[in-house]
């Protein structure tokens, strides 16, 4: 499809040095199983030196401690403490401004994303692609979670304004000239796996298997997985906006319908309509639709007071390197 450029076929001969980036929220228990794993994925990559970048988001458990003590021992560790929970991808923004790698990988702390597959994603990074993405092929999660999800993507898809690929969360690799392009955004509202398909480059997915979570339970609530949701929405979709205008539309033409044929029962049939119930319903209905929209057109307003703001997404108390930096 694409003629490889220079900079690609440069780019075959050469082993990246490789950043895989994680949040960590109260992830005691993964914390040293992830660290092995990584590690020795790490140690079995050609290049290098590679780095494996914490990013913690206000734990208040033994996380913090076990970070400090992995990057003690390994120089090639990262550890950035925030200083109190910003959630999940506002952890993974810091991520992105703290690797200093010509890729990154993001994966999650729980082992959910297997690291063994990073190799894979290097290898299609040396073919030529900027970001490498895991396609979900099975999750083990529970059905109705993960009917939702399906449902979700293929519905973000449809009305978003860039093409979202299927199934595909955080959990994948980019290249350098990717992560500077996403660093330059502004936004406030981060929705990582947006802003990355935004960004271009060839993109590629590559099928992996979702894990069960290693240990512990998962930090993300219902309603802050619907949060997650409508970000996703509202930061890359108007359909919303475009609904209430084309509702509103139809309303008006069923509506003149109706006046059309009040006016042809007075004349010709001389009968004038009547029913107290349907007029309750029509006015709770319509009450309720507007009541709808004014919430919709409220969750855009609520987001530019954000953006217009400014506010800094992340504050870092502490970043600990390995190597003394
Ligand atoms: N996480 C975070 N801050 C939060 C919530 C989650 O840094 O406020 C991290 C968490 O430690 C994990 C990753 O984000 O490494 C994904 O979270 P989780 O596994 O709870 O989400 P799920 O896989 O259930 O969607
Ligand atoms: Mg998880």
């Amino acid at each position: 499809m694409h003629l490889p450029t220079e900079g690609q076929e440069e780019r075959t001969a050469q082993s990246p040095r490789v950043s895989v980036a994680v949040p960590l929220y109260n992830e005691e228990s993964n914390v040293e199983e992830l660290v092995r794993r990584v590690t020795l994925v790490l140690d079995a990559l050609p290049g290098g030196p590679h780095e494996l970048v914490l990013v913690d988001d206000g734990s208040i458990d033994g996380t913090r401690r076990l970070m400090e003590q992995a990057s003690a021992r390994d120089a090639r560790i990262v550890s950035v403490f925030l200083s109190r929970n910003f959630g999940h991808q506002p952890a993974l923004s810091a991520a992105l401004d703290h690797v200093r790698g010509e890729v990154v990988v993001l994966m999650d702390g729980d082992l959910q994303d297997r690291p063994e597959e990073i190799p894979r994603f290097v290898e299609k990074f040396r073919e030529g692609n900027d970001v490498v993405y895991a396609k979900r092929e099975r999750r083990k999660e529970s059905m109705w979670l993960r009917a939702a999800y399906w449902t979700y993507y293929r519905m973000l898809a449809r009305v978003s304004n860039i093409s979202f690929p299927l199934d595909a969360g955080d959990f994948g690799l980019m290249s350098r000239r990717v992560v500077d392009e996403i660093r330059r955004i502004p936004e406030r509202n981060r929705y990582l796996r947006g802003l990355r398909v935004w960004a271009g480059f060839r993109q590629v997915g590559v099928s992996v298997e979702r894990d069960a979570r290693y240990s512990g339970e998962s930090k993300y609530s219902f309603w802050r997985l619907v949060a997650l949701g409508l970000d996703g929405v509202f930061s890359f979709s108007i359909v919303p906006i475009r609904a209430a205008t084309l509702l509103g539309m139809g309303a008006m033409g069923l509506t003149l319908l109706f006046v059309l044929y009040a006016i042809y029962a007075r004349v010709a049939l001389d009968r004038s309509p009547q029913g107290f119930t349907a007029l309750l319903v029509v006015i709770a209905f319509v009450s309720g639709v507007l009541l709808f929209f004014l919430g919709v057109i409220g969750e855009y307003v609520g987001r530019i007071y954000e953006e217009v703001r400014g506010r800094p997404i992340y504050v870092v108390e502490r970043v600990v390197r390995g190597d003394g930096e």
